[in-house]
């Protein structure tokens, strides 16, 4: 960070990291170099157990806006350092600036004292939380050295060891719309976040969910948000909720409150009927100067005025849908960007009107795209298109939560 390394040796190290792997040694060594190259917070004035949830990207993965809320309201202290999308996956960060007002860049002080007394805030990664990682990320992106599991480990891992957590929840994603795309690879990086993450000290788990198609009904970051606030009333999709209850329910382990899943998910679904997770997050958007308008009146939050759809060429069953080519999709309506410095369309987007399994006749509706621009819903339809598999049998279910790995 002391600019004595030029970019084009960082380059040589990650891509002779990418080809030849690093051993367990190595990887915490770099996780912890990273971690040690900017401010480590230490939270011990927040007396809760600070449990973080991280995902490693999906498309339609708007988990972590109904996640934090519950879990505050169940009494876990939640510091949510989150990122922004990267190539066809979404990130937390941009669905929270849908919001109007929504600041995302908080103070540490702040932060702090948001967590004392709401129990939930959610920050973007600051300049000085394991810079080293934006650096080293930034030379990545452009290098083709993003998809190694030692690399990402350390990336992940740094910037989270950071925040003054005790415990963490990992959903590695597994499947076409993941960056992990066979179960083995995943695993492997399961494996090695959790024991990396255990050796510095910390309760780390993860669990492996699918990631073929998409979480929802919905991807962009205005239509996820809505979506995320409609799980928070105590509705939203089945998959979702499913996957939210997950996840808590590791979290809620992982902070010692609940001693079974049967347990952590009553927790979770109590906070929604009671409404006391929809509350934590009226507060959090107060706290952070949004709208909070938007948490009651969900559709208050913009969509793209521009809008098409996409209709069934035949009928039958839908037996896929292609969760990478619709993140490609949704990215090139303008909900993600092709360059860091690119802004994003928070109104832009894909609303599914079905998901895997469900039975469609010729000339239904599959999708509505939205866009700010015109110009870009032609191309949207014609790639949003390809992305359902219609076929006559019904496919077997699928399990989104494919298991956990807690060492
Ligand atoms: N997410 C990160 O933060 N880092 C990676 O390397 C990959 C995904």
């Amino acid at each position: 960070m002391d600019g004595s390394i030029p970019d084009y040796q960082m380059t040589a190290l990650a891509m002779a990291i990418y080809s030849e792997g690093m051993s367990f040694e190595e990887t915490v060594a770099l996780t912890l170099a990273m971690r040690d190259s900017g401010k480590v917070l230490s939270l011990t004035d927040v007396t809760a157990p600070k449990v973080d949830k991280h995902s490693t990207g999906g498309v339609g993965d708007k988990v972590s806006i109904c996640l934090a809320p519950i879990m505050a309201a169940c009494g876990v202290a939640v510091p949510m350092v989150s990122g922004r999308g990267l190539g066809h996956t979404g990130g937390t960060l941009d669905k929270l600036e849908a919001i109007p007002g929504f600041r995302v860049n908080l103070s540490v002080k702040e932060f702090r004292a948001q967590l004392r007394t709401i129990g939930c805030a959610l920050i973007g990664q600051t300049s000085d939380l394991a810079p080293a990682d934006r650096r080293l990320y930034a030379l990545r992106d452009v290098t083709g050295t993003v998809e190694s599991i030692p690399l990402i480990t350390a990336s992940i891992l740094s910037k989270k060891l950071a925040e003054g957590i005790d415990g963490l929840v990992l959903d590695v994603k597994v499947g076409r719309g993941a960056f992990m795309k066979s179960l083995s690879s995943a695993k492997e990086l399961a494996r090695s976040l959790v024991r990396v993450g255990r050796l510095a000290g910390k309760r780390v788990s993860a669990l492996l969910t699918d990631m073929n198609s998409p979480i929802g009904y919905t991807i962009g970051n205005s239509v996820e948000t809505i979506e995320a606030f409609q799980v928070l009333h105590d509705g939203g999709p089945e998959d979702l909720r499913e996957i939210t209850f997950a996840l808590g329910a590791e979290m809620l382990r992982t902070a010692g409150l609940t001693r079974s899943k049967a347990e952590a998910v009553r927790r979770q679904k109590a906070a929604l009927r009671e409404g006391t997770a929809l509350r934590k997050m009226q507060a959090i958007v107060g706290a952070q100067g949004g709208d909070t308008r938007v948490v009651d009146e969900p559709d208050r939050l913009p969509v793209a005025r521009h809008r098409s759809t996409v209709t069934a060429p035949k009928a039958g069953y839908i037996r896929e849908i292609d969760a990478l080519e619709l993140g490609y999709a949704s990215m090139g309506l303008g909900a993600g960007r092709k360059r860091a410095e690119d802004p994003v369309d928070p109104g832009a987007g894909i609303r599914l009107h079905l998901q895997r399994g469900d039975r469609v006749v010729a000339g239904q509706e599959l999708a509505t795209l939205y866009s700010s621009k015109r110009s870009l819903l032609e191309g949207g339809a014609k790639r949003v298109r390809t992305c359902f598999e219609i076929g006559k049998r019904r496919p077997e279910p699928c399990d989104r939560i494919i298991g956990t790995i807690r060492r």
